[in-house]
């Protein structure tokens, strides 16, 4: 109680999950715990020299470990069996061996082979074998994605956060996706960025709609509605990535946002009001397809050129969603995507504008506290995109604020000259990772995606707090029970419960193997 106390109520200590402000030690004013007694300059060198010793410059150092200080020197302190967090990957490598024996073909059995090597080990190749059979592996029902993930809570943007995801895959929904990724060259070719910065050819972009069966850590109780992995650029470049969208999560999203009143509290027009009723969901839908399977796949850095953690350091996570989203945003009104069948007519691709800019620069911040400025890396990417076209098409007034009854509206004017303002932050953000241009990085993000308009914050808040709305969503995992015939797994049987605290508190209870202090 006495080591808890202050850190839940004292605001002054560790108050910031990840502090990216400039000019400061990132590493001492971030709470997150993968640092502890050491400075980002230690932290910078310690890595710089790891890299420069190693044989294998590829891997992803850092990925699985926390840094402390050991007898005044910089250590790792490495998450695996027999290292931190010993308890919990004892269970994992557990669950993972019985998994293998069910294994769906024998890819699978060798990507779980590495997966339980590197929990075991602790070596960072293993990791990198799993994801290059992970990636090839495309035929299986089942799937899982599973490891040191994403880099977000790390101000350095090296360590992982676990994340489980064990799916199934949807086939009926994964036809529209597979008519997306079937024209990734098609993408590449006829995208506004410069022609140097394409690739040539794009690989491997598999791509599927699953239903989640469960999600654990970094991915729950609040889950990403898309997921593209492996995250090393390497890997992505030499084997390409899967890309998954969670079909029932976005269905489920879908259907509160159908409702909300929102739509009809921030949109600028009755058309508007109309439009993202229609086709609101489907846009979104596409958005999602287009930023995981064309987006985080599209682009190339030049050679020579390191990768963004270490060129574009704290910016890397904001830009690179950015770059995503603005893929998706370029094609989102193109006739292509009629073309192809998935959407029946551009319409949908404006409701999608609407939304986006809505979002970017309003409603998005219901989501913080008043007098807060940015530090997500999503909602910082949504912002910049949005206001920096705001800002770059004032003088033709593509998109024109509008005051009415004491009520800010951003209304869409020219969705043909948005599209082109799309295109132009797109091959700049693309320029800047290729070449890995940190003060233009910098200039960026800083200017366009960090700091927010208080007045409009304040609005925003009183606006939201009658529609009584929560900023927020999170989920309640649906509960497999099996049904046994003697040792056996007859069948499954599917509960949904529906309190959330209880379920926390039974999960609490159940399946918590570490100790308070790690
Ligand atoms: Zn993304």
């Amino acid at each position: 109680m006495r080591f808890l106390t202050p850190i839940i109520f004292d605001p002054k200590l560790d108050g910031k999950l990840v502090d990216l402000s400039p000019g400061i030690d990132n590493v001492k004013a971030s709470a997150v715990n993968f640092y502890e007694g050491v400075t980002k300059d230690e932290v910078v060198k310690y890595y710089d020299d790891l890299k420069e010793k190693s044989s294998n410059k590829l891997l992803s150092f850092g990925l699985n470990s926390k840094v402390v200080k050991q007898n005044g020197r910089v250590a790792e302190d490495v998450w695996k069996v027999g290292g931190l967090y010993d308890g919990a990957l004892k269970k994992v490598v557990y669950w993972l061996k019985k998994a293998h024996t069910v294994a769906d073909n024998e890819t699978q059995k060798a990507h779980l082979d590495h997966l339980i090597k590197y929990y075991e080990t602790g070596k960072l190749e293993e990791f990198d074998e799993h994801c290059i059979l992970w990636v090839k592996e495309t035929a299986a029902r089942i799937d899982v994605a599973q490891g040191f993930i994403e880099v977000y809570q790390d101000p350095l943007q090296k360590k992982g956060s676990y994340e489980s995801v064990v799916s199934m895959k949807d086939n009926e929904a994964s036809k529209r996706i597979a008519a997306i990724s079937a024209q990734a060259q098609w993408f590449e070719d006829h995208s506004p960025i410069a022609e140097a910065h394409k690739k040539k050819s794009v690989v491997g972009i598999s791509a599927k709609v699953i239903t989640v069966l469960g999600e654990v850590g970094d991915a729950a109780p609040s889950t990403p509605v898309g997921i593209n992995l492996p995250n090393a650029d390497w890997i992505r470049e030499k084997y390409g990535s899967k890309s998954v969208m969670l079909g029932n999560i976005m269905e489920s999203y879908n259907e509160v946002k159908a409702k909300s009143p929102a739509t009809e509290e921030f949109s600028a027009s009755e058309e508007v009001v109309q439009r993202v009723k229609k086709y609101g969901a489907l846009a979104s839908n596409l958005h999602v397809d287009m930023h995981e399977v064309i987006g985080h796949a599209s682009g190339r850095i030049n050679p020579g050129v390191a990768t963004p953690d270490k060129t574009l350091q704290t910016y890397a996570g904001t830009l690179e969603e950015a770059r995503a989203d603005l893929v998706a945003l370029y094609y989102a009104v193109d006739p292509k995507l009629v073309e192809i069948g998935v959407m029946p007519s551009v319409e949908v691709g404006k409701a999608e504008y609407d939304q986006y800019i809505s979002s970017g620069i309003m409603t998005q911040l219901y989501r913080i506290k008043p007098g807060d400025n940015l530090e997500e890396a999503h909602m910082r990417n949504r912002q910049l995109v949005a206001s920096w076209v705001y800002e770059h098409g004032k003088k033709e007034n593509v998109i024109e604020k509008v005051s009415r009854d004491g009520k800010t509206y951003f209304k869409i004017n020219d969705y043909d000259k948005l599209r082109v303002l799309f295109g132009q932050l797109l091959k700049e953000i693309q320029r800047l990772k290729s070449e890995g241009d940190y003060e233009a990085a910098k200039n960026l993000v800083e200017n366009y995606g960090v700091k927010v308009d208080q007045p409009l914050l304040a609005e925003v808040h009183k606006r939201y707090e009658k529609l009584n709305i929560a900023p927020y969503q999170g989920f309640i995992q649906a509960k497999l029970v099996p049904i046994m015939k003697g040792s056996e797994i007859a069948d499954v049987k599917i509960e949904f419960p529906d309190d959330f605290v209880a379920q926390m508190l039974e999960y609490g209870e159940k399946y918590s193997s570490l100790p308070v202090r790690n």
